[in-house]
């Protein structure tokens, strides 16, 4: 186990700014008690030479994760490639080990775990693939490994297929690789079918229905499939998390799995050569699932999420790492009514009073309740008035953020920010009014579809908080 004062990773490629690695490598390092700090780098393909010769000689990090564009581009610069990488011709995974730089590929790991967790014996047993790409070679490396009898392999827009089946029939010949181009009079009962294509992808978004049919249409063929009991359909695609290939597959009976398990063994494998072994790799998987769940729900679903919460609190700063960790813009409506106004939110009040201030207030957030990708961070007050709470309720999710009376005022008189419904007052008086104030408000903030108590915890774990539990909800 490496326990090196400061380790570091991180993801490169280009893009590389929605890549959720940053967010998993991080919740990992929380519940490991790990002090490795993971970014993303934006490398190009100009930068790779001069970055991978900065990581030989960078003490502290101990690998990187490789994506699009450079998994082959990076391979001619690493001192040792693992088997199942130069079987896939593509690296994911480099760990820094003294001044060497190995290559890995952990999809192999990935899929060979899900077959494990589905309990799906594949030694002698027929699989039907559908695509001929990267991640198509890491399954047939998975099957050949498990001693699979036949992988039936159908891509029909190009001659990868072919391709590949004649690399792997090399590599694993006790197993058939086939290319197929039809569905009927294959000779044997399928155990599996996997998606290793992107098709379904984003299906819920942006997509017309004569596109959204199209992708139904291409997995017609199963319907045309023999399976054994119990067969598993795998889709490699983990957003959204049911797929037209999954839909249709659990319509035959089939036993459905998205590709989430896989991202997430995969990242559990990047690790355990990076760090070392993980303490408790089971609950740290379930709970990898259901925070990514949570990210992928919320990227999908782009109803405004809505904090509410007493002053000081920590919406603001809450609002603000919730939207980048999800891809959304945070908005304060305090600031929004300030700059309407075009003045500070105690001028408002002592010069135009509070109704001015309310009713800029309502009218902002009316507009921010048709916004799509929001994470909205309300006025203490907000929901005390008028049809705010209404509104809200009707247009995406509330979550109240609390704290205790004695936690409040604390976090207050750090701010030392001046407060209009506080000012003037001495701590004893702050402290009666804080009560008073709470014993009003708690009620309606309690109408919130989640409570999150703040008392004590770090900003990043009440942003964990509220994502999985907002992301979760029905
Ligand atoms: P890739 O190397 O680009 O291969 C894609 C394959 O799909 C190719 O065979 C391609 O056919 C075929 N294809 C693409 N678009 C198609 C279309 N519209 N109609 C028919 N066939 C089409 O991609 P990859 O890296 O293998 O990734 C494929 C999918 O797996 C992606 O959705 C990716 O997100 C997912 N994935 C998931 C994980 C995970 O951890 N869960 C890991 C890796 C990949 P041609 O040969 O004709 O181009």
């Amino acid at each position: 186990l490496k326990t090196s004062a400061l380790m570091t990773a991180a993801v490169i490629g280009t893009p590389v700014q929605h890549s959720l690695s940053p967010a998993i490598f991080r919740k990992i390092a929380a519940m490991e008690n790990c002090g490795l700090e993971y970014s993303k780098e934006d490398v190009t393909t100009a930068q790779l030479d001069q970055f991978l010769n900065q990581l030989r000689s960078d003490e502290n990090r101990v690998g990187v994760n490789v994506t699009i564009p450079h998994k082959e581009a990076v391979m001619p610069h690493l001192d040792q490639i693992s088997n199942e990488a130069k079987a896939i011709g593509a690296v994911n995974v480099v760990q820094h080990e003294g001044k060497s730089l190995l290559g890995f590929n952990t999809d192999v790991i990935g899929i060979e775990s899900t077959f494990k967790k589905l309990t799906v014996e594949l030694k002698g047993r027929s699989a039907f693939l559908w695509g001929a790409g990267g991640s198509a070679k890491a399954v047939c490396y998975a099957l050949g490994r498990a001693g699979a009898r036949e992988v039936c392999i159908y891509n029909p827009r190009s001659s990868r297929g072919a391709e590949i089946a004649k690399q792997f029939q090399t590599l694993f010949p006790a197993t058939e690789f086939k290319e197929v181009n039809h569905f009927s009079g294959l000779n044997h009962s399928f155990a599996l079918v996997v998606n290793s294509t992107p098709v379904g992808m984003h299906s819920s978004q942006g997509k017309s229905k004569e596109a959204a049919q199209e992708d139904e249409l291409f997995f017609s063929g199963l319907e045309q499939l023999n399976f054994e009991p119990g067969a598993v359909a795998f889709d490699l695609i983990y957003t959204p998390r049911s797929t037209p290939f999954l839909r249709r597959a659990q319509r035959l009976k089939l036993r459905p799995e998205n590709g989430l398990g896989m991202l997430i063994d995969q990242a559990l494998a990047s690790w355990k050569i990076w760090v070392g072994p993980l303490k408790n790799e089971k609950i740290l998987h379930e709970d990898l699932a259901k925070y990514l769940q949570g990210i992928l729900n919320l990227r999908e679903n782009q109803k405004p999420i809505f904090l509410t919460g007493f002053m000081a609190v920590g919406k603001s700063s809450v609002a603000v790492n919730l939207a980048k960790l999800i891809g959304r813009t945070a908005v304060d409506t305090d600031q929004v009514v300030v700059e309407r106004a075009g003045k500070s939110i105690a001028d408002i009040f002592s010069i135009d009073g509070e109704p001015a201030f309310r009713k800029l207030e309502a009218e902002t957030i009316a507009e921010l309740s048709h916004q799509k990708n929001k994470v909205v961070s309300l006025g203490g007050g907000a929901l005390m008035h008028g049809k705010n709470l209404e509104v809200i309720q009707a247009s995406g999710a509330l979550v109240y953020l609390s704290a205790s009376e004695s936690v409040l005022e604390t976090r207050l008189m750090k701010e030392g920010v001046n407060r209009p419904l506080l000012s003037g007052l001495n701590s004893a008086e702050r402290m009666d009014k804080i009560k008073e104030l709470l014993d009003l408000r708690k009620p309606i903030y309690e109408a919130a579809d989640i409570t999150i108590n703040t008392d004590h915890q770090s900003l990043d774990s009440v942003v964990e908080a509220v994502l999985t539990e907002v992301g979760n909800l029905a």
